[in-house]
């Protein structure tokens, strides 16, 4: 078993991307495992530059192999933000009621259907690799939230051939599906075919 550092303190996230690396010899540990490190700032301009600058710095830190991810909700008549500023949309402390109460209220002057997507780009790093990739799935966005499953903007999306929200799949359905189930797949495929990872 390969030891790999999944940043993230987000259980959601760690399960989703452990179900996802199930068949591959990697045994993943999280930021849980290391209570007293601090947070990298997110002080890039794009999702791909923000999981490099995270990547890069655990590695430093840390001295293994690391996964990181940068992922947001792009809406199309809002010149696709949130985008990287998805987690701190109505400001640096919002909740997820904040960000979903500003993101409707920014769409109120816009006629449906209002489309969006979620992006996530993924990036592993050791030594001599930084290999990225990304996901994403389309939707739209319901004035209605509906579901108490997920997260974030979960309540408001509806995936692109469905007629329900996000939060209204369960997890095993969202994670077949989702932004951060495409990049990360893809990612350690990549590794794989790449020598990286078994
Ligand atoms: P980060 O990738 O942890 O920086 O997440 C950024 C923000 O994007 C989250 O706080 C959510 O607001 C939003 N987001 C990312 N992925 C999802 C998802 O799968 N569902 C709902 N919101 C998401």
């Amino acid at each position: 078993m390969k030891e790999i550092l999944f940043a993230t303190k987000n259980k959601g996230k760690l399960r989703e991307v452990r179900q996802i690396a199930i068949n591959s010899e990697l045994l993943i540990l999280s930021l849980n495992d290391f209570p007293d490190i601090p947070d990298v700032l997110e002080t890039g301009n794009s999702f791909e530059e923000n999981a490099i600058i995270k990547a890069k710095e655990y590695f430093n830190i840390f001295k293994l192999p690391c996964l990181t991810d940068d992922s947001g909700l792009m809406v199309e008549q809002l010149n696709n933000q949130p985008g990287i500023f998805s987690a701190r949309y109505a400001g640096v402390n919002a909740t997820d009621e904040d960000n979903n109460r500003k993101l409707i209220s920014e769409l109120n002057s816009f006629s449906e259907p209002h489309k969006a997507k979620y992006y996530c780009v993924a990036v592993y790093a050791d030594d001599s690799n930084i290999i990225t990739d990304h996901g994403e799935i389309l939707g739209t966005i319901t004035n209605y939230p509906k579901g108490k499953n997920g997260f974030g903007y979960d309540p408001y999306f509806i995936p692109e051939g469905y007629d329900c929200t996000m939060a209204e799949l369960d997890a095993d359905t969202k994670n077949k599906i989702s932004h951060r189930f495409q990049a990360f797949n893809k990612l350690f495929n990549r590794l794989k075919s790449e020598g990286v990872i078994k």
